[in-house]
């Protein structure tokens, strides 16, 4: 078959602002691809919600890919290992309650599993505002990472959602733009964002599930986002925490969806 150069220009164009269209107006909105974002988007997805994932980098997995100091393997304790069940990915007992999995595979296979579900991810597309009316986040404001990577004046576009998860993790981009820009008085016991404590994985696993909630009227964080909003330790390259984050903002955000 003589292959047309057009028409794969055509067919990339037309279904990539096919799906582009789908998620401006959307129920939820997820910045950040991190094992946090993708696992939320997951659930969001499967339980019929429209969601779509803006990251900024080219490949969506945040810091799963790396595992520890780039030793491709991750490491989750025993709560984690139902969610690891759930997306079908292979690990194996270290010692009693200690899993190891393969940072590659979990990150790939979370990614892929959030796509079959209905979730849209959107790679190299940086949030670098939200839309804020009547004192509430409404939408997210991005560009192509390029274009600020370059320093180009070029203005963004929008998106429209219900609910926002803050997903970035350590460098909360999105939060400290809200408080910024807007002054608003966040949830937490400052009314500010507390920042990261020094490392303790069993407090800090342990609060990255807890401190998954709203922090602002329809903007909750996941992940290390939760931990650094709410001045909570980090854990290191354990990740049973930012799965089961992913799994309660998804069910939190459902609850307040199928209730509103
Ligand atoms: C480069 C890097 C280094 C890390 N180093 C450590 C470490 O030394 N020790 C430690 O305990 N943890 C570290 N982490 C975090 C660690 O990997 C976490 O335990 C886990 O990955 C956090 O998962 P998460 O889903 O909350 O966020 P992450 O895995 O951090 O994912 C967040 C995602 O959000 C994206 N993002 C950020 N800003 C924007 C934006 N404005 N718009 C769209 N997308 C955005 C990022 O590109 C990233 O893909 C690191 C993470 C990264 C990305």
């Amino acid at each position: 078959m003589d292959l047309d150069e057009i028409q794969i220009t055509r067919a990339i164009v037309d279904s990539y602002t096919q799906k582009f269209k789908e998620s401006l107006d959307i129920d939820v909105a997820i910045a950040g691809a991190g094992p946090a974002g993708m696992t939320a988007a997951y659930y969001l997805a499967k339980d019929g919600h429209r969601v779509s994932i803006f990251e900024k980098k080219l490949s969506p997995g945040g810091g799963m890919w790396g595992g520890g100091m780039l030793f491709n393997q991750i490491v989750v304790q025993e709560e984690g290992k139902e969610v690891l069940d759930e997306f079908g990915i292979t690990y194996s007992q270290y010692s009693p309650g200690y899993y190891v999995a393969d940072s590659v595979e979990a990150a790939s296979t979370i990614c892929s599993k959030a796509i079959k579900a209905g979730a849209k991810i959107f790679n190299s597309v940086a949030v670098e505002d939200v839309i804020f009316k009547e004192n509430r986040v409404s939408g997210l404001v991005i560009n192509w990472t390029p274009v600020e990577m370059a320093g180009l004046h070029v203005d963004p576009l929008t998106i429209r959602c219900s609910y926002l998860i803050e997903a970035t993790g350590h460098p909360l981009e999105i939060l400290s733009v809200l408080e910024k820009k807007t002054g608003t008085k966040l949830y937490t016991e400052t009314g500010s964002i507390m920042g990261e404590r020094s490392m303790d994985a069993t407090q800090g696993e342990q609060d990255c599930v807890e401190f998954t909630r709203e922090v602002a009227p329809h903007v909750f964080v996941a992940g290390m986002a939760a931990n650094a909003a709410f001045g909570r330790p980090r854990m290191g390259p354990i990740f049973g925490g930012m799965l089961l984050s992913g799994r309660r903002v998804a069910s939190l955000i459902s609850e307040r969806l199928r209730g509103k």
